[in-house]
């Protein structure tokens, strides 16, 4: 039986149901198309006669993306998630609302839901699964529609798909709605502009996986966004798009991006920069350059043993204020300053955070107990007596310290 017929069928059922003559039903189709403008299918409109006649209690008609129009409710409707876009944050009435647009698709269109607030935490929703809307209505946004869910509204995930990312290796320019998952390697200072009398800024970083390295760009909320987080912090990139530049493909990171810190397996910054980093002695240290060396601990110098600092983004804090995250919480990060020696000189290298505090074999915890019961003076000289002639494999680059213009070797980690 083809659509038509099963039209025919229904209309035939409705009639007998409700009494009321064929033609009568037409002309119920008929207004309710008219009341659409016509862009409603037969069939859409059928099911909402249905519906209205009393039919069809429980469950609204089944529609087609195509058949929504602005004003309908209590139907469903069914499609694969094409786009999650970015959870905007808002404030109304003193309160903090949130709101996340979704696109979705079948094959006759695509349409954004909304979700508001609690709707948005309900359901765990991931690219390319098929749900169905139950309950959802219609209204119009920048004479765009748009499907929201309705007093008792809800979403059935009818098949759930995993996240999928791209290998890096394998893009190329001009992609739009990329996901990929990797590292950020190194992140370069970010510059701000101006265009068209607005304020932008952007932020250049590293990034990678396990097939290859690209230069990725965040601008302005995603530039904020990149700048809270750390050299080799594993991330999620969604709805990011790639261009042809300069050092071949690269990725972009606009409005409509998403940037998550990520729990999945990621190779360690060092394997995946594996092909790019040789093994070096101290003389043949070039700036900038990502190197390994093996060395062994001359001397731990004498100086301050941390620093107050964001326990968001690990940059420097003040009275729990950060410049870039605001008010946070503050930990003592440890930084640590020791001389190592090869065969061929020595240097001074430096260790921040977690790779510090594997240097000196401690723990936050029990770093942050010395500090608090001893004085620098004594943690140091305890630390040499402890460490001196440790051999030490460092991945890192050399760079010259602003202060006082020596090379030093910043440490990136322990191997
Ligand atoms: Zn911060």
């Amino acid at each position: 039986m083809n659509m038509e017929e099963n039209i025919e069928t229904l209309i035939l059922e409705m009639s007998q149901k409700t009494g009321k003559q064929i033609d009568e039903i037409n002309k119920l189709i008929d207004i309710k198309r008219e009341k659409f403008s016509g862009l409603l299918t037969r069939q859409g409109a059928t099911f909402m006669v249905q519906k209205e006649l009393g039919l069809k209690k429980d469950i609204g008609p089944e529609l087609k993306i195509n058949d929504l129009q602005e004003g309908m409710k209590d139907f469903e409707t069914r499609g694969n998630i094409k786009t999650i876009y970015p959870i905007k944050e808002f404030e109304k009435n003193g309160k903090i609302g949130k709101t996340n647009s979704i696109l979705i698709e079948d094959e006759t269109g695509i349409i954004r839901l909304t979700l508001w607030n609690d709707q948005i935490d309900n359901y765990n929703l991931t690219q390319g699964s098929e749900i169905k809307i139950i309950n959802g209505f219609i209204t119009s946004y920048n004479e765009r529609k748009q499907l929201s869910l309705g007093y008792n509204g809800s979403i059935e995930i009818i098949n759930k798909k995993e996240e999928e990312f791209e290998k890096i290796s394998e893009l190329k320019s001009g992609l739009n709605s990329i996901n990929v998952l990797g590292r950020i390697l190194r992140k370069f200072p970010c510059k701000e502009f101006e265009s068209n009398d607005k304020k932008g800024k952007i932020c250049n970083f590293q990034f990678g996986d396990e097939t290859a390295i690209l230069r990725a760009t965040a601008w302005n909320e995603k530039a904020e966004e990149l700048q809270k987080l750390e050299d080799g912090q594993a991330i999620e990139i969604k709805n990011a798009y790639t261009k042809q530049g300069m050092y071949g493909i690269e990725l972009h990171l606009g409005y409509n991006s998403i940037i998550n810190n990520s729990k999945k397996t990621v190779p360690k910054t060092i394997e995946i920069l594996k092909e790019n980093i040789n093994e070096k002695t101290i003389n043949q240290l070039t700036q900038n350059e990502n190197t390994i060396i093996k060395a062994k601990i001359k001397e731990i110098k004498q100086g301050i043993l941390y620093f107050n600092a964001c326990d968001k983004c690990g940059k420097k804090s003040n009275n729990n204020i950060c410049d870039i995250c605001g008010e946070v919480k503050e930990i003592k990060k440890a930084v640590i300053n020791i001389i190592i020696e090869d065969d061929t000189s020595e240097i001074s290298a430096t260790f921040f955070g977690n790779t510090a505090l594997e240097a000196i074999n401690l723990s936050q915890e029990e770093f942050e107990k010395e500090i608090n019961t001893k004085s620098s003076n004594t943690i140091i000289e305890e630390l040499n007596e402890k460490l001196k002639g440790h051999e030490l494999k460092l991945f890192g680059y050399e760079k010259t310290n602003s202060y006082n213009n020596e090379n030093e070797f910043n440490v990136r980690e322990i191997i």
